[in-house]
């Protein structure tokens, strides 16, 4: 007799990762999703769905579901996970018959979008589906003793969700969530290029020029890159050099709020905890964790000391593969 196959889901506002308990990550691709506006079917999920955009007939939409941590339309949302379940299984090589399912759901979803989520996964064929907290899937991912009484900072920046959350013994103490990621910057980058340069950059490029000079700290090696887009005036094409000193201007503020939602986080925790905290420090993760002096940045600015966890695009995805050993724990702190 077979045991059932055990898979995590990581449903996060930029990527989707799915983990097999044997096989590790077999699937990682970008919340995209392409929707014949008619018909309102989903075309394709993840990078197929993005690599669509803008090159498809009129009627053909990609769009981000999950763009802000919410579940905008369910419809959509159940055709994309149907579509997940059944690329994951193509990758494990055999079908995922009756599954067990660890899904991880936005810390900003409310009960009925958790509901949906937990519906959708099951009426995809899966055995038992379960649900865990982000953090606390970050947590585990990120090997911390999540169940141990002592207190666990999780800072998970996300693309469109940024949550800071202290756990301990398997359970959320307090938690803070913000609508504002990695996502926002490249939007902070798009405006200031428009505003000093009259020049029009789309997203991609200004996610990559976040990724290859956007520093968090003032202080940092100079680099510069040459960008081009539109020019707003002429309407051709231009090329600008751009300094990493203006784009970390660019993304100050918002890299100033995340760090706002730290502090209030800290401040909330109960007093007992507050020790360990400045023992074991901050765990940062997720996708934004990689802004480059983020970690030097921070720790200086809250003064606890702040790790990176081992994979930060990957701890959560993990995390929910991992928990499916401890889920009659988790099942509480979830509900
Ligand atoms: P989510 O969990 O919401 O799906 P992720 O944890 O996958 O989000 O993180 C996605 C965000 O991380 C995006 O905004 C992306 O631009 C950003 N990101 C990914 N890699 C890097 C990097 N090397 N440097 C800076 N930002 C990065
Ligand atoms: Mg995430």
């Amino acid at each position: 007799m077979f045991a059932n196959a055990e898979i995590g889901i990581d449903l996060g506002t930029a990527n989707i990762l799915v983990y097999s308990k044997n096989k590790g990550i077999i699937l990682n691709e970008p919340s995209v999703v392409a929707i014949d506006t008619v018909t309102k079917q989903v075309l394709a999920v993840g990078a197929e769905a993005k690599s669509m955009i803008g090159k498809t007939p009129g009627k053909i939409v990609a769009i981000r579901p999950m763009k802000d941590g919410v579940i905008a339309d369910y419809d959509v949302t159940t055709s994309m996970l149907r579509m997940i379940m059944k690329k994951a299984s193509k990758k494990t090589g055999m079908a995922l018959r009756k599954p067990n399912v660890v899904v991880c759901t936005p810390s900003g979803s409310t009960s009925v979008e958790r509901r949906a989520i937990h519906d959708a996964i099951k009426n995809c064929g899966a055995k038992h589906v379960h649900l865990i907290e982000e953090p606390v899937a970050a947590a585990i991912g990120a090997d911390l003793p999540v169940d141990e009484p002592v207190a666990n900072v999780i800072v998970d920046i996300g693309g469109g969700t940024s949550e800071v959350a202290i756990i301990s013994y398997g359970g959320v103490v307090s938690c803070q969530s913000i609508r504002l990621g990695g996502d926002r910057l490249d939007d902070d980058i798009v405006q200031y290029v428009r505003k000093k340069y009259n020049l029009l950059i789309g997203e991609r490029t200004a996610e990559q020029i976040k990724i290859e000079i956007g520093y968090a700290p003032i202080d940092h090696p100079e680099m510069t890159m040459e960008v081009r887009g539109r020019n707003l005036v002429t309407g051709l094409p231009m090329t600008v050099t751009l300094h990493s000193v203006e784009i970390q201007e660019a993304i100050k503020e918002h890299l100033l709020q995340i760090l706002e939602t730290i502090r209030t986080t800290l401040e909330t925790s109960p007093p007992e905890l507050s020790g360990d905290i400045v023992d074991r420090g901050v765990i940062l993760t997720g996708g934004g964790a990689l802004i480059n002096g983020m970690q030097e940045w921070l720790s200086q600015e809250i003064v606890v000391p702040v790790h990176l966890a081992p994979s930060p695009l990957e701890s959560v995805a993990i995390g929910t593969g991992r928990s499916l050993k401890f889920i009659h724990k988790l099942q509480k702190a979830a509900t």
